[in-house]
């Protein structure tokens, strides 16, 4: 069936084909990854770099995650270690974010990364992403595809909702199935979690044995784009509540809230995988709802709940 949007597409050998082309001219491009859609553009390009960050309205101290293929194809741009390879042979291509040196000859444009001696590398796990990884010779800079500050896009809609005609490609690849941001982890020195994502302290610890460092400082000079108002659904969020009324949506989670009419499980079977999944399509539905506020109840503050809570924390601010 044909979409209602003209410029979301469908992946073929056509599209993909005009993908290259656009990215090539520096253009950017609205494409689907395994944790949220992301807006693309060619890491080797100024002129790209600069309309990430118009389109996003994103501040310029706020760098840009880069996007390789695999490990060989980012040995160009950064210095990689041996903690980087034990977690990348583990988790990658997946949801997990390394922070490492910039090499000297890296061509990774210093307006991506916020003029820092280090770039963030992530190596995504879809197959529209692998496609045209694999057939490009530059990485992509790809932030979330929304505006600086808001909920990240889970669909190939949410992308088209939230900037409207301003992006001329938008590829469809379904649902973003994890749903929230990837981890992201430092490791210029010793390793220290960013950024909580799916991918827990717990597993990393099993792969590098070593006591792990979690910031949770936003403004630590280390990333500085980590704003302490984030994701914000454009309503207020109040958290670690118990109830609400009847005119405020209620998010709830496990089996032992009802099925009201503004009470919105993450997962009646208590899956955090499954919460961090929904979270930012139920900070959508409810404003579409009309609802003026939200407030959510406690979500376990243990593996995946961990991301979980970060993202509701921001939002609340
Ligand atoms: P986003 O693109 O909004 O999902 O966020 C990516 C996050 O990764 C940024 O907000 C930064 O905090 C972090 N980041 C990206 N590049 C670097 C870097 N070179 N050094 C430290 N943190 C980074
Ligand atoms: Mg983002």
């Amino acid at each position: 069936m044909k979409n209602s949007y003209s410029n979301i597409f469908n992946f073929n050998k056509k599209i993909l084909h005009k993908i290259i082309v656009n990215l090539k001219k520096g253009n950017v491009v609205g494409l689907p990854t395994e944790t949220v859609y992301g807006l693309a553009g060619n890491a080797y390009m100024s002129e790209s770099i600069n309309k990430i960050y118009k389109f996003k309205n994103r501040p310029k101290r706020n760098p840009l995650i880069i996007h390789y293929f695999n490990y060989k194809r980012a040995e160009q741009d950064v210095i990689m270690n041996k903690n980087f390879y034990k977690l990348y042979k583990k988790f990658c291509p997946g949801p997990i974010t390394f922070i490492l040196k910039r090499k000297k000859k890296s061509k990774v444009k210093f307006s991506a990364t916020a003029n820092l001696n280090s770039v963030a590398i992530r190596f995504p796990n879809h197959r529209v992403m692998n496609s045209l990884l694999k057939n490009i010779e530059f990485p992509l800079a790809m932030p979330s595809a929304n505006k600086s500050s808001r909920v990240s896009p889970v669909s190939a809609k949410n992308v088209a909702d939230e900037f409207q005609k301003k992006i001329k490609m938008i590829i469809d690849g379904g649902k973003a199935n994890l749903g929230i941001e990837s981890t992201v982890i430092d490791l210029t020195g010793h390793p220290k979690i960013l950024r909580p994502g799916l991918i827990t302290p717990e597993n990393i610890n099993q792969v590098l044995k070593i006591k792990l460092n979690i910031i949770n400082n936003n403004r630590t000079s280390k990333s500085p784009g980590l704003l302490s108002k984030h994701y914000s659904p454009g309503i207020p969020v109040i958290i670690n509540q118990k109830n609400c009324k009847k005119n405020c949506a209620l998010i709830t989670f496990g089996k032992k809230y009802k099925n009201k009419k503004n009470f919105y499980n993450l997962s009646r079977t208590s899956n955090l995988k499954e919460a961090a999944s929904k979270l930012y399509e139920i900070f959508r539905k409810i404003k579409k709802d009309r609802y003026k506020k939200i407030y959510v109840v406690k979500i376990p503050n243990k593996g995946i709940g961990i991301a979980i809570n970060d993202r509701l924390k921001r939002a609340s601010n």
